[in-house]
């Protein structure tokens, strides 16, 4: 049986403090005046205070020969997502929900978040969001992408499985990133739902008021967004867009979620183009390898990526995540399910505990006193 968790009718983003970027108000076009300062003009170079200062920033370039084995890796099933938004961010193109169903996600907490000293090895996460950048964020073992997706979760505790105190006080967000490259052969690319969904429903302007309700798809499965190899690296690393606030868990893919469709590329482009708060256009005198968005830009342009930032004293983990099924604790393929070790049993007894995650997670609610509020922040 499955339980939704049906947010309140009236859907609000509320600022829950100075660390969040890329809210928005409902009901007025105005968007954090602080946020309004800043761009990817350099790419993040000209970014101020924990984005110039800060020793644990993301994002990183990986190399996967130089990762340790974690010890333990993330329990994943981010679960389907209902009352599908899209947002025009200015710096991005941003889907989010008013439910979500069959979460069952745990990771590891990596000695993050204050969780050693208080004898918590792993913490449930919710989804909020996914977005895009292009050209990606993340290089791994060298090399580049087209486009990088980041699906921003937190650390909650509506399992009734504790989270370190840290996280009650502030939201702890983990982040899943997948990368994407487009093929110019009509026969190897393919479309993606996940692209598609940003890329088909992307407001020209920016904020909440403009938002796409999306009707169709009903639902999105969360999981589709994620490639059938689960290895990834896992970092502590940062928000990769002001503040550029630290203690983020990074686990981004290896492998790349599959070649889109040059066709699909390229409206993607288009749409994030016209979407984010804008450079000039540039010429180029290569029109050849040039994409038209209204002005001549080239192919893997760097149009809202922050650049590789040092890894400084950081370890990089090498780990492969487990593909959960509904009930906690139980892996979705029999040969792994026994045993996956977590104790994360739902203090309740409730038969829809794996049901019981929704968009309004209880870190936010908690820090704002209760009032509902969804994040949209970029990472
Ligand atoms: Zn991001």
């Amino acid at each position: 049986m499955h339980s939704l968790f049906v947010a309140g009718s009236g859907r609000k983003l509320l600022k829950i403090g100075d660390n969040f970027p890329g809210l928005f108000l409902v009901g007025s076009n105005k968007r954090e005046s602080d946020l309004e300062e800043w761009d990817y003009n350099q790419n993040g170079a000209d970014w101020t205070e924990t984005c110039s200062t800060g020793l644990e920033q993301s994002p990183i370039n990986i190399q996967i020969s130089s990762a340790k084995p974690a010890s333990s890796g993330a329990h994943i099933k981010f679960g389907t997502a209902e009352g599908l938004i899209v947002y025009n961010t200015g710096h991005s193109i941003q889907a989010e929900w008013k439910v979500l169903t069959e979460s069952n996600t745990t990771i590891p907490t990596n000695d993050m978040w204050g969780a050693k000293a208080e004898g918590i090895d792993r913490v449930a996460i919710e989804p909020l969001q996914f977005h895009i950048h292009s050209t990606c964020e993340h290089i791994v073992n060298g090399e580049g992408c087209q486009i990088e997706l980041h699906l921003v979760s937190v650390a909650t505790n509506s399992t009734g499985v504790p989270i370190p105190k840290q996280c009650q006080s502030s939201p702890c967000y983990a982040v899943f990133g997948v990368k994407y490259d487009f093929s110019s052969d009509p026969l190897v690319g393919s479309e993606d739902s996940g692209i598609a969904l940003l890329a088909d429903n992307a407001p020209s302007k920016v904020g909440s008021d403009a938002a796409t309700y999306v009707e169709t798809p009903e639902t999105f499965d969360l999981d589709a967004l994620f490639p059938d190899d689960k290895t990834y690296i896992n970092y502590q690393g940062s928000l990769t867009a002001p503040p550029c606030s630290e203690g983020v868990n990074w686990h981004m893919f290896t492998a790349p979620r599959r070649q889109i469709s040059i066709a699909q590329y390229e409206n993607l482009q288009s749409k994030l183009a016209s979407a984010l708060v804008t450079r000039a256009c540039q010429t180029f005198e290569d029109e050849r390898r040039t994409v038209n968005f209204g002005c001549q830009v080239p192919y893997g342009s760097r149009n809202n990526n922050r650049g590789i930032k040092p890894l400084n004293d950081r370890t990089i983990y090498k780990a492969e995540a487990i593909v959960m099924g509904n009930e906690p604790g139980v892996a979705l393929n029999a040969t792994d399910s026994s045993p996956v070790s977590q104790s994360l049993a739902p203090s309740s007894s409730s038969s829809s505990g794996n049901v019981m995650m929704h968009y309004l997670h209880p870190v936010a609610v908690a820090a704002m006193g209760g009032v509902m509020a969804a994040l949209a922040l970029m990472t």
